[in-house]
């Protein structure tokens, strides 16, 4: 095995190390995972895995965190999700390659204590001796290049990881997508509306602006814990995400504060919009994150405006905002449109 690099060595130990602490976590063997793990295993330092060394010490579910955490968020993202697919194809190819690694060492010892034993049972001359030697020989070949291709091979899930990190990276530090949720965060909305604002300013398009907030949130984590919360927020977001059209923007803009703009619409039409939406996050299916006997969902509050000539993205905002707070203010769970109260149409 003198030949062999060392690195190959070190990264099939950490393979097994991986796959053995999947095992002991209880963490189901996905790519995904395995590649969490492979970087806490081979000591990778990132802000990930000293979240992923803690979320594994401290050995509560082990599982479902590593996938709320690191997975979920993600799930919805069409270039991750490419980028996913590629490492899981390569690291899939990777596992069969380490496979076939331990066979063909395993099959190497087999031959070499087959020539030990021929060895010592027999008595040498120059015929067996070759034949000996021709078996080794093509004993190391085959294992050579099982390595040569595991290298390739490393070589390249390094190269994919890279990258994976990077356009993460690109993702978060881009500053429009919320990490939590996958829809767009406030730095994108902000943009997207002046953009929207600008235009109907020049056409007079029609545009309007909805502002939710989820309805005693506070409690629901108190209850619950932070993580349910975090949950019901994702939940959430898919169920606006589903409500509205393509050309709606939809984000999360703050702790349990989403957003949505609908251009081209006038306030009836966002009215029932907001109205679809409410619908749908109340009734989101809640019992996977709340437990069966749970009865009653999350609601939300909705306040919706529309484009006025001389509006700005802060009166805008504003006005949908105060919407928002008569919501509340008069039981929560409905939509207030503007109008619908006396002092906004002044506003
Ligand atoms: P209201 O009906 O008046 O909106 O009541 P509320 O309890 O929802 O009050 P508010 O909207 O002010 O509370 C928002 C809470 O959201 C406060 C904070 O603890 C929680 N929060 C903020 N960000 C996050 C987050 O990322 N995850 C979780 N789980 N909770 C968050
Ligand atoms: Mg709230």
């Amino acid at each position: 095995m003198g030949a062999v690099p060392v690195a190959i060595d070190i990264a099939v130990s950490q393979g097994v190390a991986v796959l053995g602490l999947l095992e002991r976590s209880q963490v189901p063997p996905v790519p995904t995972f395995y590649r969490l793990l492979y970087d806490y295993v081979a000591d990778v330092r990132s802000p990930a895995g000293a979240r992923v060394a803690q979320i594994v010490t401290d050995g509560k579910q082990v599982g479902a965190r590593l996938y709320s955490e690191f997975v979920a968020p993600y799930e919805n993202d069409e270039t991750l999700a490419l980028t996913v697919a590629r490492i899981t194809a390569r690291l899939s190819a990777l596992d069969v390659l380490i496979g076939e690694r331990v066979e063909a060492s395993r099959t190497h010892s087999a031959q070499l204590s087959g020539v030990a034993s021929t060895l010592v049972a027999t008595r040498l001359d120059a015929g067996l001796m070759l034949d000996l030697i021709g078996r080794l020989e093509l004993a190391n070949a085959q294992v050579a290049k099982t390595h040569e291709q595991l290298r390739d091979e490393l070589e390249t899930a390094a190269i994919e990881l890279d990258k994976t990190r990077s356009e993460l990276e690109m993702l978060r530090t881009g500053g429009r997508l919320d990490p939590l949720t996958g829809l767009a965060n406030r730095g994108a909305l902000d943009e997207e509306l002046a953009r929207a604002v600008e235009q109907s300013r020049m056409d007079g398009a029609q545009l309007s602006y909805s502002a939710l907030d989820i309805d005693n949130f506070k409690s629901l984590n108190d209850n619950y814990g932070h993580q349910v919360g975090d949950e019901i927020l994702r939940i959430a977001a898919r169920a606006l995400l589903a409500s509205t059209r393509q050309a709606d923007l939809t984000a999360r803009i703050g702790g349990d504060e989403f957003a949505a703009i609908l251009p081209g619409t006038d306030l009836a039409t966002a009215r029932h919009t907001a109205e679809r939406i409410r619908r749908a996050i109340m009734d989101s299916d809640l019992r996977g994150v709340l437990g069966k006997g749970v009865l009653g969902g999350v609601t939300v509050s909705i306040g919706t405006a529309t484009f006025r000539p001389g509006d700005t993205v802060a009166s805008l905002m504003e006005r949908a905002d105060r919407c928002l707070y008569e919501a509340k203010r008069q039981g929560r769970n409905r939509v207030i449109c503007e109008g619908e109260i006396g002092a906004l149409t002044d506003a």
